[in-house]
């Protein structure tokens, strides 16, 4: 039997072809390539806008926006922060020489925990890092709570939020800082890139000074900067994208829902509902494979292979299992029993505006043909 189709987790949404080629023009005419150019300067006022948020500084990717971000509060000591994330959200702080303490995710919202966060603060905490995981987002409320009562900084990795919204509006407004990542994998990509929303003029010009070496004028340098400017290239892919991103989230919304409704009933499968009053971005589909499922999530992840349906199981390992984490006190397994449990039990499907509905519907099948055994 011929092998079906390989389908990958995510495949990055591209416009036509053509549609890029004016910008091209445009940069060759010009001959400006980089250090906040004119599309720069363009996507720059389109994300604010389309947003809804007062201040955005661009990057060359999300990690290295994680690590200004640190510096730009000048965060030292202990930061509080999930072991259920993409390493790079715990790295940032390795690169600060900050040391991470991990607190437990809620198992609902698969985020950091409110109320575990209190008996983790010492007198070293200087910030919290939550993330809105899969793009759902955190109790920021509860999370602001503490925070101002023991004066402590928030930076949210809001990697998987781009454009996610409660009835308060855009939820990257929340908080000191919010890091977006704009990699191919993520629902609004610029190739690679990512940014920093902030609320004032202030930070956004000591924020755009540390991507830039810490230059202030042409003499002058006032902070051991790094150089993570997003590129001509990259901008102005970010502003042709965006014309196509609200159609990219109405296709993936169609793709969650008919998932919902092909997995609804299969029984050991659970699809965590989609919160109530959150204007989601459909970015991942996680569904967790429990114990009344016949194959545990592993096995089920090796036959959906074996299908050529590459799923991935985000997040597995825990960030606090990789050997530079796992020797530090808060990266206990006991004391993370949630967090360890979603790395067991979670398989994210394949969600890209692509994705057509036959490849839905045969993934679907094959999580249902193992239930039936
Ligand atoms: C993708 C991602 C990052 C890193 O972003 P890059 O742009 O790839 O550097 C950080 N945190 C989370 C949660 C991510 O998913």
């Amino acid at each position: 039997m011929k092998k079906a189709q390989p389908i990958f987790v995510t495949q990055p949404s591209l416009p036509p072809l053509e549609e890029f080629m004016p910008y091209l023009e445009q940069i060759w005419e010009n001959k400006i390539l980089t250090n906040g150019g004119p599309f720069h300067q363009q996507l720059e006022q389109a994300l604010c806008d389309y947003l809804g948020v007062q201040h955005i500084a661009l990057f060359s990717n999300g990690t290295l926006a994680l690590l200004t971000a640190l510096q730009a509060l000048r965060v030292t000591g202990e930061v509080i922060t999930t072991p259920y994330s993409f390493v790079a959200t715990s790295h940032a702080m390795l690169w600060n020489s900050i040391r991470p303490v991990f607190v437990d995710i809620d198992p609902h919202s698969f985020n950091l925990d409110p109320a575990q966060i209190e008996a983790a603060i010492t007198p070293q905490t200087t910030a919290i890092l939550p993330v809105h995981c899969y793009g759902r987002p955190c109790d920021v409320e509860a999370i602001q709570k503490i925070a101002d009562n023991y004066n402590l900084k928030v930076i949210y990795d809001a990697a998987h939020a781009f454009g996610v919204q409660d009835q308060r509006g855009s939820i990257l407004n929340f908080g000191d800082l919010s890091v977006l990542s704009f990699h191919a994998t993520k629902v609004f990509n610029t190739f690679e890139g990512g940014a920093i929303i902030c609320k004032d003029a202030k930070t956004k010009t000591r924020i755009d000074q540390l991507k830039n070496f810490g230059f202030v004028n042409e003499t002058t340098v006032v902070a051991p900067g790094i150089n993570a400017k997003m590129s001509e290239l990259n901008a102005a892919f970010g502003l042709l994208q965006l014309k196509h991103v609200d159609q990219a989230i109405a296709r993936r919304q169609e793709i969650d829902q008919a998932y919902r409704s092909g997995l609804a009933g299969i029984r050991g499968i659970t699809v965590p509902d989609n919160m109530p009053g959150v204007v989601a971005n459909y970015s991942y589909f996680p569904i967790l494979v429990g114990p009344e499922y016949p194959l545990s999530r592993d096995a089920l992840y090796e036959k959906l292979k074996e299908q050529n349906i590459f799923a991935r199981r985000y997040f597995y390992p825990l960030i606090t299992d990789f050997p530079m984490y796992r020797g530090l006190p808060s990266a206990k397994k006991s004391l993370l029993p949630r967090a360890d449990q979603a790395a067991a039990e979670v398989i994210c499907l394949p969600i890209y505006p692509a994705l057509s509905a036959d490849d839905v519907q045969r993934v679907i099948a094959a999580c249902a043909e193992y239930a039936q055994g």
